[in-house]
């Protein structure tokens, strides 16, 4: 039987780190999750495992080597999944530092540690380790209506001050693999929703707004598709590229589930019809209001999944009707999670909308 394997996962306590963590102490690995805890994470996401034997969490910040050499030194990792970054596009926008130094420096500073970590292991430990870096679809720009879905040969173009930070962060990862050796493998993923998301991104912002009567905003005419991935097949499809993946490449990976927002904010409406049917049974389409577009809005991103499909042996196992019916009985019954969220860390903030 082999050993087994302790991962450090990076970031957590956000919404695919804590995902990821369930999935990985769920599957038997011990998971030291380090986290600095921004306005995006929630321990809460975790209280499942959070007493289990097989976890362990830090609270640091990515950009602080001596903190991020010491949990190295003392957890000793077989391997590491780096899922921690700032993420949300309008926030870039609005202050873009954070952004630079997280996802450009922090990563830096990681696979600097990681590097000089990897070179004294020794034996199957050294073979073993892997970097998994956890990427975007928006390093590739955007996609006209009729253009075929990015792939991992797509050339890199992004729009936003996140997607550039996270395509410089992609860039440094690949050239700790060709300059040192590092043993990397990258994924890039499209749009992902599902329990436990922030609610400033746009499927939980919608679902929440519709049930508190606020007003469901959308950017511009809703006509902005996106490719959606139920965030626990991508928890397995990171887990996969983990083990499996052949080292220095990259993964695309996509639910197949091209929507635009409209359409997205539509079939929530729909489902919470059907689930919490509003006083006079009138549609929650009726609160769906269309605000001033974003600068740099990317009209269209989709990925092109067949390799990871192909060689990894991954598929999404959820549709975007099955999931997003998952997500909104999820939020209608753990109020106890977002309510929170929602009146602490969002007071005072515009309840925008997002990607
Ligand atoms: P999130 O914003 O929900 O969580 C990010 C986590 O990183 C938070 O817990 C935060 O506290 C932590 N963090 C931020 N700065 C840190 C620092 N300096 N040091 C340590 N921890 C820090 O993000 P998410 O949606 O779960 O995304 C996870 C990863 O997946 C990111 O790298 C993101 O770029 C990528 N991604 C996300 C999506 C999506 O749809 N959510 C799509 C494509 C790619």
């Amino acid at each position: 039987m082999l050993p087994t394997r302790r991962i450090l996962v990076t970031g957590g306590a956000g919404f695919i780190g804590s995902t990821v963590v369930r999935h990985l102490v769920g599957r038997g690995y011990e998971v030291v999750n380090l986290d600095k805890l921004t306005y995006a994470a929630s321990l809460d996401s975790l209280r499942s495992i959070a007493d289990s034997p097989a976890y362990r969490f830090f609270q640091a910040d990515i950009c602080d080597r001596q903190a991020v050499d010491r949990i190295f030194k003392d957890e000793s990792p077989d391997a590491i999944m780096h899922l921690a970054a700032e993420t949300h596009v309008d926030r870039s926008i609005d202050s873009p530092a954070p952004f630079v130094d997280t996802n450009i420096i922090g990563t830096f500073n990681l696979l600097d540690a990681a590097l000089e970590y990897w070179r004294a292991l020794d034996g199957h430990k050294r073979a073993s380790f892997r970097f998994l870096h956890v990427s975007t679809d928006e390093v590739f720009g955007a996609l006209g209506m009729k253009d075929a879905p990015f792939t991992e040969l797509s050339p890199y173009a992004p729009s936003s001050p996140y997607s550039a930070s996270k395509a410089s962060s992609d860039h440094l990862v690949r050239a700790w693999w060709m300059t040192y050796g590092l043993p990397v493998v990258l994924t890039n993923c499209s749009n992902n929703y599902g329990p436990f998301q922030f609610p400033e991104k746009l499927i939980p912002l919608a679902i929440l707004n519709a049930i508190e009567g606020r007003d469901v905003p959308i950017y511009g005419a809703g006509e902005n598709v996106r490719d959606w991935l139920y965030v626990d097949d991508h928890a397995r499809a990171l887990e996969l590229a983990m083990t499996s993946g052949e080292i220095g490449q990259s993964y695309n990976v996509g639910g197949r589930a091209e929507r635009s927002n409209l359409t997205i904010v539509e079939t929530i409406c729909k489902i919470l019809d059907r689930l919490r049917p509003r006083s006079g049974r009138s549609s929650y389409r009726g609160q769906i209001r269309f605000v001033p577009d974003r600068p740099g809005h990317d009209l269209r991103y989709a990925m092109e999944p067949a390799k990871i499909e192909r060689e990894l042996g991954w598929s999404a196992s959820e549709t975007l009707e099955s999931g997003l019916e998952k997500t909104v009985a999820w939020y209608l019954e753990n109020e106890w999670w977002w309510r929170p969220v929602r009146e602490q860390k969002y007071a005072g903030e515009r309840l925008g909308t997002a990607r």
